[in-house]
């Protein structure tokens, strides 16, 4: 009863779970996320959740999808691989679902022994009972529609109840679920956790791709050790930030939020 419902990162919370590579690193330590986005309709999906994954803090990030040609046309440095995902190689953990469509890669993905962030359409359809089955934590990233889905409830209903909702989500699925929107909540699979509000959100993100950036990021700083709870708050605070420093009160896109992550990061450190 003493632990409080919400709580909010401060600036100097976020600063001291920033994964900083330590001077004998190297880009294996640092944690290698993969990626697996996009379709032949969503081709952008895969370059913009790359985009976000390469300023997350993760030593490399390893794609699998359609969409191939235009993450190596956009970033050179990026790995990319044949379908399936588990030929890929080895990663710390896995971001499943932008612009995906209707791919057997989000199964393959949930078989793993690694952390998982799934958002978008490799949510349509997630059986609770697969999630709580894996070995590793899953870290979901619904909008209000797709948690509505999710719990087979109005999207108002959603809207409404965002706190109860977030909640109820996690416990349905044993996992930790940011609930994005106009406030961004994120949720343990365990109550006795206070849920995180998301202090730097601006509306000026409700733009076409930015939950791309968002779930890239967010996987990358699960690859680079972080918990679930802290990956889905810190990223969140990083998205939001780089939106308004960007923003600055005029229009942005999701390739601006994703180019301007790393002066997002410069500043709460
Ligand atoms: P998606 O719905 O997947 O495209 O993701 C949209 C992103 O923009 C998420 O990070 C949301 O939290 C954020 N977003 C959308 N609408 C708003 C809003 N009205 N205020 C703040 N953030 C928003
Ligand atoms: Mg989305």
């Amino acid at each position: 009863p003493s632990v409080p419902e919400l709580e909010a990162l401060q600036h100097a919370d976020v600063a001291h779970l920033l994964p900083v590579p330590a001077a004998e690193s190297d880009k294996y330590r640092r944690g290698v996320v993969g990626v697996v986005a996009g379709s032949a309709r969503y081709p952008g999906a895969a370059v913009l959740a790359v985009a976000g994954a390469l300023r997350g803090g993760a030593g490399a990030v390893r794609y699998v999808g359609p969409g191939s040609d235009a993450v190596i046309a956009r970033f050179p440095e990026a790995l990319v691989h044949g379908w399936p995902p588990s030929k890929a190689g080895r990663v710390q953990a896995w971001v499943v679902g932008p612009g995906l469509g209707d791919s057997p890669g989000v199964d393959e993905v949930l078989d793993s022994d690694v952390p998982v962030l799934v958002d978008a359409d490799g949510l349509r359809g997630l059986d609770p009972a697969v999630v709580r089955a894996r070995s590793a934590p899953t870290l979901l990233t619904p909008h209000a529609g797709e948690a509505a889905a999710l719990l087979g409830v109005a999207r108002e209903e959603v809207e409404g109840t965002r706190l109860a909702s977030v909640r109820a989500l996690a416990a349905k699925y044993g996992a930790t679920v940011l609930l994005k929107g106009s406030t961004t909540l994120v949720a343990d699979p365990d109550p006795r956790r206070a849920v995180r509000v998301n202090p730097t959100g601006t509306s000026w993100l409700a733009t076409a791709g930015s939950g791309d950036v968002l779930s890239g990021l967010t996987g990358s700083l699960l690859a680079a050790g972080l918990a679930p709870l802290d990956a889905g708050s810190v990223g969140a605070y990083l998205h939001g930030l780089a939106a308004r420093l960007v923003s600055r009160d005029a229009p942005v896109s999701a390739h601006d939020v994703a180019t301007a992550l790393p002066q997002a990061w410069r500043d709460t450190t």
